[in-house]
């Protein structure tokens, strides 16, 4: 079975101001959207709204998965139940390894689908740990280091990309997981994206720039203007705004230019 986010007419305040205005959008499995959208217009505010930020507040719509509308779940049962978010500013939890921290988040998981769960044996979560490193060309002395503790902005984007490949979520938010990052940092972190990605995983790769998009090919892209979705459509959309920048929508959208 094919499992689907379905974000509809969405709504969410901050400190009481409305930032998102009816939001839809759905997301399956195996479809890799990405959402673009000048600074400011709520692509953070939307990922954080999925995953259940508590200064988020939800007052209209409804976001379904698996049958349950996610607004009324708590984020670590938004978790369990198969989504994940790459944040933007990741966190540094010094004293807590990456390994222990992965191990923890693993173990959290196996235990809410069963109670009697004794955690994933050493052994195990070793192979498997390796196995995502690999794949992700990491050297396997970085699971040692603590949380985000001193780690450059690449590191960091790449400790959120092993967690996804860990945790192997369903659905996946990645909330400008290419800012602040050089080339080759990026290339990697796209390559980790892409070599997840699958039938298995449905991705939303939350952008301000097209560079990303180069190396990982969305099959639809979402303009977000003003908390809303203004344009949807396929890779050409990302090369238009490239060359356009945003202006031709935000004249479209006050009515200056003609449609079509
Ligand atoms: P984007 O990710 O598209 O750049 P954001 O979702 O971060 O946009 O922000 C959308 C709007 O919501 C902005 O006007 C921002 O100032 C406001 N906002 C977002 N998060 C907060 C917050 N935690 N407190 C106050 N205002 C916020
Ligand atoms: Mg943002």
């Amino acid at each position: 079975m094919t499992n689907a986010l379905e974000i509809r007419n969405l709504h969410v305040a901050v400190e009481g101001k409305e930032i998102l205005k009816g939001v839809n959008l759905t997301i399956k499995q195996g479809e890799i959207h990405a959402l673009m959208g000048p600074n400011g217009t709520g692509k953070s505010t939307l990922a954080y709204a999925l995953m259940g930020h508590p200064g988020y507040e939800v007052t209209e719509g409804e976001v379904f998965f698996k049958g349950q509308n996610l607004v009324e779940l708590a984020p670590d049962e938004r978790s369990r139940l198969g989504i994940f978010l790459a944040f933007q500013y990741p966190v540094a939890i010094p004293g807590v390894s990456l390994a222990n921290f992965l191990r923890t988040a693993i173990n959290a998981r196996r235990k809410a689908e069963n109670p009697e769960d004794k955690g994933i044996p050493i052994p195990e979560f070793r192979k498997l740990l390796k196995e995502k490193m690999d794949l992700l060309e990491m050297p396997h002395q970085f699971a040692g280091r603590y949380l985000n503790d001193g780690f450059s902005g690449g590191e960091k984007k790449r400790a959120e990309i092993l967690q996804l490949a860990a945790l192997e979520p369903e659905i996946a938010i990645l909330d400008e997981t290419d800012s602040g990052l050089d080339i080759d940092a990026l290339r990697i972190v796209a390559e980790g994206v892409n070599a997840l990605a699958g039938p298995k995983l449905g991705v939303l790769v939350i952008t301000h720039y097209q560079r990303i998009l180069r190396y990982i090919k969305p099959r639809f892209v979402h303009i977000m203007m003003d908390g809303r979705i203004v344009e949807s459509g396929g890779p050409e959309l990302a090369e238009h705004l490239e060359e356009q920048g945003y202006d031709w929508l935000r004249e479209k959208q006050n009515g200056l230019v003609p449609e079509g």
